[in-house]
């Protein structure tokens, strides 16, 4: 298949490229690079052995995505291109609305007048909100959000249920990730935060590499066997690999499906910096300071469903989690920058 992925050079989208390569399909990018770099693209050629077809362009232009799909046979779109800074969201509401909103009608109307069918959307965990208990299955109800960042995903999977139900040839797949950490094995592509990382994993990187002095784990008085938050950390070949069994599946189905994609097991804050530690050999220094609003103690996937539908199951351990990191982090000490 053509799969249009726009948003595909940022951490998620550049490994997903590469497995959709390495899977026989055709690979089209559209990015604004506000998040990314083009040199992703390039390593992505080079680990997929195949040429990209990439437009640098801003999603909420439909002229421009109007050319794009005039210009290729696309089959399938991957919708990655989303603002995914939460507290920037809480500072910057309309930002996240008008971006992460609007690429996703955008993409909708275009896909209607190219009679283009199949539409993946970058989900996430954070629409079951603080109201289901953990572990979270796709039957539950989405919840409420602590803040704009959360709300878009919901509002968008809400967007996207309703442009189905009125056009019954639309198939829509909505993954929900949990929290993907790790870089291609080679150590080429990875995740590459500008400014200061909001993230677990890119920060303790940052701290092993010495870019950072310490990291603040944030809160140390959660209900949880050692008082950190729990979270479901999944390594982002496998999440890439999820997606090229979501682009298959489409191929061959209608209507609204939604996937988990976590790996069942819950880790905490410090048994990341313990497994980290173990994994590389290299000390996290870090220190215990207050909650960050709006975390929720502890939360983790049911995977049944993709595992039984998509035929799709986590293969790589925390360890290589942590290994794979610190690979991309040690060769790119400054990302792509470097
Ligand atoms: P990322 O920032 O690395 O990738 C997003 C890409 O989209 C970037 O390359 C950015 O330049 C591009 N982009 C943003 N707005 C654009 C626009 N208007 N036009 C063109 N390009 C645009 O983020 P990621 O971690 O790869 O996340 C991808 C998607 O997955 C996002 O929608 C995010 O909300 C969602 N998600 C991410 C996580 C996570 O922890 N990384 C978890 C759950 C969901
Ligand atoms: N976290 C932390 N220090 C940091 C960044 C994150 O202690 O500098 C914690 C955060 O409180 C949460 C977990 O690490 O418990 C994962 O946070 P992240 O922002 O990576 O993902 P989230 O689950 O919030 O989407």
């Amino acid at each position: 298949m053509k799969v249009l992925l726009a948003g595909g050079a940022g951490y998620i989208g550049s490994h997903t490229a590469v497995q959709l390569l390495r899977a026989g399909h055709e690979v089209v990018i559209v990015d604004d690079f506000s998040n990314s770099s083009p040199e992703a693209i390039r390593r992505v050629e080079e680990l997929g052995g195949k040429k990209v077809v990439s437009y640098e362009a801003d999603v909420k232009d439909k002229e421009k995505v109007r050319q794009i799909f005039r210009e290729n046979d696309i089959d399938c779109v991957i919708h990655f291109a989303g603002l995914k800074a939460v507290g920037e969201s809480v500072r910057l509401p309309l930002k996240y609305y008008r971006n992460n909103i609007d690429t996703t009608l955008t993409l909708l109307e275009c896909m209607e007048e190219a009679g283009c069918t199949r539409f993946v959307f970058s989900s996430s965990a954070t629409v079951y909100g603080e109201e289901n208990d953990p572990p979270y299955v796709e039957t539950m109800k989405r919840g409420s959000c602590s803040n704009p960042y959360g709300w878009t995903k919901v509002m968008m999977e809400e967007i996207l249920e309703d442009a189905a139900k009125a056009n019954p040839k639309l198939t829509v797949i909505l993954l929900r990730y949990f929290n993907p950490i790790g870089a291609h094995e080679s150590g080429r592509i990875g995740e590459d935060p500008q400014g200061i990382p909001n993230n677990l994993m890119p920060y303790i990187a940052q701290v092993a590499v010495g870019r950072r002095d310490h990291l603040t784990v944030f809160g140390g008085d959660y209900p949880t066997p050692d008082g950190t938050c729990l979270r479901d950390y999944i390594h982002v070949m496998d999440l890439a690999d999820g997606h090229v069994k979501a682009v298959e599946y489409a191929e061959n189905h209608r209507g609204v499906e939604i996937f988990n994609l976590g790996t069942g097991t819950p880790y905490s804050v410090l048994d990341i910096i313990k497994a980290f530690e173990s994994a590389t050999g290299v000390k996290v220094k870090y220190e215990i300071g207050p909650r960050r609003a709006g975390d929720l103690p502890k939360f983790w996937a049911d995977s049944a469903k993709a595992q039984k539908v998509l035929g799709w199951k986590t293969k790589r351990s925390l360890e290589d989690m942590c290994r794979d990191t610190w690979k991309w982090q040690k060769n790119n000490p400054m990302g792509y920058g470097k």
